[in-house]
């Protein structure tokens, strides 16, 4: 019923932001947040169909950074899609995007693979330019059978189409979401390829700068994850948020309207938001 991480065709989801909110609400979903990669300009689209369908749509936003040359993933939830500070420093990470993709592409031409920044740029249209839009292409190239295993072959280190960004810094993204006016949430903790004390550190650290609360059951965490995360939450003293990452069909971690609960002992992040309360009482 609620769901706190999901992407529009804005970013590197299928589905228009008016079509992901229709979908959303057709699988049960009552409280959704729409959070882009490095983009809210699908936001009010999004409020409109919120209203049309009939839920609570959350302003979200993905923010990628860099932490000890790692590429993570913070989720701002609540954040104004207003804010100038917040609009004009996405932009500027955009523009990083744009310049990372021809350094993929020429990558892949390397690798023997013509034509992908092109290819890519036709399937992202006006939307940013992520890793998935080239994974779309060689796959429908051919080059693998699915994004899963296109990523593994294509576009993770050490792989032709691979190159090492860097992103925001994890103290500037917390300080753009909160200053804001947003709760920042450390997405799919799970995902990271990060040992026990480098993940106490994060933690602490993210704490620190105004961090409020971790993904705990999300798309890409297994059940084992959900009760680890929970525990991390806890030692730290932070919330707890849901989300399926939904991207569309093919191409997503989850369905949408699955997530199971939190478990107990979880705060959950929308503790002290009224209207989700209300709804969620209802
Ligand atoms: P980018 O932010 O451009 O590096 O693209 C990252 C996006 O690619 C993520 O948000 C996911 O949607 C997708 N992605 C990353 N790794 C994988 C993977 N192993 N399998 C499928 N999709 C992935
Ligand atoms: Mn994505
Ligand atoms: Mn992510
Ligand atoms: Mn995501």
């Amino acid at each position: 019923m609620i769901d706190l991480h999901s992407h529009s065709n804005i970013s590197d989801g299928l589905l228009s932001p008016t079509d992901l909110v229709e979908h959303a609400a057709t699988h049960g979903v009552k409280i959704l947040a729409l959070t882009d990669h490095d983009d809210i300009s699908g936001l009010a689209e999004a409020q409109q169909a919120a209203i049309q369908y009939g839920i609570q749509l959350v302003n979200g936003v993905e923010i990628s950074v860099t932490w000890k040359k790692r590429t993570l993933h913070v989720v701002g939830l609540n954040i104004n899609p207003l804010n100038t500070i917040l609009m004009k420093s996405l932009a500027s990470v955009r523009q990083g995007r744009l310049e990372r993709a021809k350094q993929m592409a020429l990558g892949l031409e390397k690798a023997g693979i013509h034509g992908a920044f092109e290819a890519a740029s036709t399937l992202a249209q006006q939307s940013i330019l992520t890793r998935m839009h080239f994974a779309r292409f060689l796959v429908e190239r051919q080059y693998a059978k699915d994004a899963k295993s296109v990523f593994k072959k294509y576009l993770v280190k050490g792989k032709p189409g691979f190159v090492d960004h860097e992103w925001m810094s994890l103290e500037s993204a917390l300080n753009l979401i909160t200053g804001s006016g947003g709760v920042a949430v450390l997405a799919h903790p799970g995902r990271y390829d990060i040992r026990r004390t480098n993940m106490l550190l994060l933690l602490e650290e993210f704490r620190a700068l105004g961090g409020s609360a971790i993904e705990v059951v999300t798309g890409s965490h297994t059940a084992a994850q959900y009760v680890e995360y929970a525990k991390y939450a806890q030692l730290f003293g932070l919330k707890a948020s849901q989300g399926s990452d939904y991207h569309g069909k093919g191409i997503s971690f989850m369905e949408m309207g699955r997530l199971p609960a939190l478990p107990s002992n979880c705060i959950p992040v929308w503790q002290d938001w009224p209207q989700t309360n209300a709804l969620v009482a209802s």
